[in-house]
């Protein structure tokens, strides 16, 4: 086994809160193992043209707090190209990076996997996602912190939904995946969530007004999960404009807020501990793998199960909504 000297990271994707107390724990964890350590600016764009710069301890102090990430992310379409990730690679050989640990969602995952089985050069995965809808872990860093955004944010919008009486569809973010609009649904008591695993199954909409919540509340809160299909929150007001005009209904949608802010206590271990744990991964002789948290542990997924398998929603949480919006 070839020992690692020189361990590269990067964010990409879409920022999460918590990104940077992994980048402070990968770097921390890496010094501590007498490792080098660059930081990868913009994801993979920095890898393509050679955007790095050395971490020392001090490079990431002071930023657990911080929401975000420090190293910038990118949508890099360079790196999709089989000459982008040739490029890549010749940077990283003059960089003498020999591991690289890069932070992100889905399609980060999806990079990484391919730019492992094509160049010899271990690489592990953080799942950072405000999603949550990566395989492999129970959650993922920055979830947490969007969904005490979104309750703070539905807490405020209650107390106008309550004296107007009105039906408010709050849109959350999502990605095609409910986790933030099921779970906020919980946290902040709403009516119901409209999420797009449901979709092919059931018209969610005529369904919550087939339930007749009227019956005992003179106003409702509907956490939407944005979904193109069937146009969000948007779509749905307009719906109910055109089928159910006797109710007034209004729209908030959370957008980038919801990625933004300090991360939760929650947020800042979890990234804390797969942080150290990428590095503990590597020095073992890991590569290709994405540390996920299941049942608290730490665990190791291989990148060709973590982009395939599905996390699929609770189907007691659904019918939880349901029952404590009587
Ligand atoms: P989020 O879940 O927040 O959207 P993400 O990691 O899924 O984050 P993407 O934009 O889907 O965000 O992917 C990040 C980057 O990963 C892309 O900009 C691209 O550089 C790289 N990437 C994605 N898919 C591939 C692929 N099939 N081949 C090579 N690189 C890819």
């Amino acid at each position: 086994m070839r020992r690692i000297k020189k361990v590269g990271i990067l964010t990409s994707g879409g920022d999460a809160p918590g990104m940077n107390a992994a980048i402070r724990a990968i770097t921390r964890s890496a010094i501590y193992n007498n490792l080098n350590v660059v930081g990868i600016r913009r994801g993979y764009y920095g890898l393509v043209f050679n955007d790095m710069v050395p971490f020392d301890s001090g490079s990431v102090s002071n930023i657990i707090q911080q929401g975000g990430t420090i190293l910038k992310t990118a949508r890099c379409k360079e790196f999709i190209s089989d000459e982008g990730r040739f490029e890549a690679y010749k940077n990283l050989c003059a960089q003498a990076i020999d591991a690289l640990v890069v932070i992100g969602g889905d399609g980060t995952l999806r990079g990484a996997r391919i730019f492992a089985e094509e160049n010899d050069i271990p690489i592990v995965a953080l799942p950072g996602t405000i999603d949550n809808d990566l395989g492999g872990t129970d959650i993922t860093i920055g979830y947490d912190t969007a969904l005490n955004t979104i309750i703070e944010a539905v807490d405020k919008i209650r107390d106008t939904a309550t004296s107007h009486e009105r039906l408010f569809f709050v849109e959350v973010m999502g990605h095609m995946a409910g986790y933030l609009a099921l779970n906020g649904a919980i946290a902040s008591g709403a009516e119901a969530a409209i999420i797009p695993e449901r979709e092919t199954e059931i018209d969610q909409l005529a369904e919550l007004v087939r339930r007749g919540f009227r019956k005992s509340k003179n106003s409702a809160i509907v956490l939407v999960a944005e979904n193109p299909a069937t146009g969000g929150a948007l779509g749905l007001a307009q719906r109910i404009k055109e089928e159910f005009p006797e109710y007034d209904a209004r729209v908030t949608i959370l957008g980038h807020l919801q990625r933004g802010g300090s991360p939760t206590a929650a947020d800042r271990i979890l990234a804390s501990r797969m942080g150290a744990e990428a590095i503990n991964a590597l020095m073992a002789g890991q590569r290709n793998v994405m540390i996920g948290s299941q049942n608290g542990r730490m665990v190791y997924t291989p990148f060709t199960m973590a982009v395939t398998q599905k996390k699929p929603i609770k189907e007691t949480d659904i019918e939880l909504v349901k029952i404590l919006s009587i």
